[in-house]
């Protein structure tokens, strides 16, 4: 199956090297890049030396769709790239195409800082995950659930609150921004619905009354929170020890991150991912637009769904890149010329 993905945390040349070993292992051959084109070394010694590996190829000497015919006649199953936040968008959606047209497995070890890389891998990537040599060490107590439209975000926001609330006795505030159509109601489109508790301005300085006591906050549409918001909504739970679990979009219709979604990337513990099935039975990767029935690549940002001429739809990978796209796939020397 096809997988482009983003793997974050410590430990991540470590995982590189010892899954690069086990493909080998059993008799597969891998690819192993750094966006930086110097040698892969970890801070692990093994015998006096380093655990590493050499790198099969260099980037930014040729196209990566070039490098890939070739690395697809001679039957390579993955590629491994270290350091993938130092990547061009440009070489990300080179590799993101890769793992869509050659069924080769692409795995991006990312830094999560705000480079246009990481960020690109983040908008891109089916899986996202945390490597965790720390032994889950690390704090969960920041959770971003993201999915695109149809994964049911709200409703398990719902479920959630009812079963911390009513059968765990939980403590919970629900939250949701204020937008121009905000009610104060949390609804899902299966028909349950909520009152939040508390309705963000992003205009306005952030105040949640009676933080004591509480056990959680639910946050609804949180990709349209400022980062601002979300930054210092995030340090109040840290300082108080409450967790905090943020359900949104990833992306909008062009694969782009929201400036709320992008900042929870950024500072998440835990980021989890709610799946739902396109029209082709695949997994839907991304959110489209359409005006009056044709998909669209341009436009604003926040436009609301107006049942009239706009709409939204969500898309596996495979129908996003050639329906709204439109990029010629399997014509590859065309593909070629569009990343020139
Ligand atoms: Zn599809």
């Amino acid at each position: 199956m096809r997988s482009f993905e983003l793997l974050y945390g410590e430990g991540k040349t470590v995982d590189l090297c010892l899954s690069a070993f086990s493909y080998e292992e059993h008799g597969k051959k891998v690819i192993t890049l750094n966006a930086n084109n110097e040698p892969i070394i970890s801070k692990v010694e093994t015998y006096y030396k380093y655990l590493g590996r050499d790198l099969s190829d260099t980037i930014g000497d040729e196209l990566l769709l070039e490098k890939a015919i070739r690395y697809n006649e001679k039957g390579f199953s993955a590629i491994f790239v270290d350091n993938a936040h130092l990547l061009s968008v440009n070489d990300v959606e080179q590799l993101f195409l890769i793992s869509l047209i050659y069924n080769i497995r692409v795995v991006c070890y990312t830094n999560r800082v705000d480079t246009e890389g990481a960020i690109r891998c983040w908008e891109l990537a089916n899986i996202i995950k945390r490597v965790d040599a720390s032994n889950g060490r690390n704090s969960d107590d920041v959770t971003f659930i993201y999915g695109a439209m149809d994964s049911c975000k709200t409703s398990s926001l719902l479920i959630k609150a009812d079963v911390l609330e009513r059968r765990k006795g939980k403590q919970i505030i629900t939250i949701k921004p204020k937008l121009d159509r905000t009610e104060e109601y949390i609804k899902s489109r299966v028909g349950i619905k909520r009152k939040a508790d508390l309705v963000i301005d992003n205009t306005k300085p952030l105040t949640i009354p009676n933080l004591k006591g509480l056990d959680t906050i639910l946050v609804d549409e949180a990709q349209f929170l400022s980062p601002d918001i979300i930054e210092s909504l995030t340090e109040k739970c840290k300082t108080n020890g409450i967790h905090i679990i943020f359900y949104g979009l990833k992306s909008d219709f062009r694969t782009q991150s929201f400036p709320g979604s992008k900042k929870l990337f950024l500072l998440s513990d835990q980021l989890i991912k709610l799946d739902t099935v396109c029209g082709c039975t695949n997994f839907v990767e991304f959110n489209a637009r359409t005006v009056n029935d044709r998909y669209v690549y341009e436009g604003d940002q926040f436009v609301v769904d107006n049942g009239g001429e706009i709409a939204y739809h969500s898309l596996c990978a495979n129908c996003y890149v050639r329906d709204v796209w439109r990029l010629p796939i399997n014509d590859h020397k065309a593909l070629v010329k569009r990343y020139m």
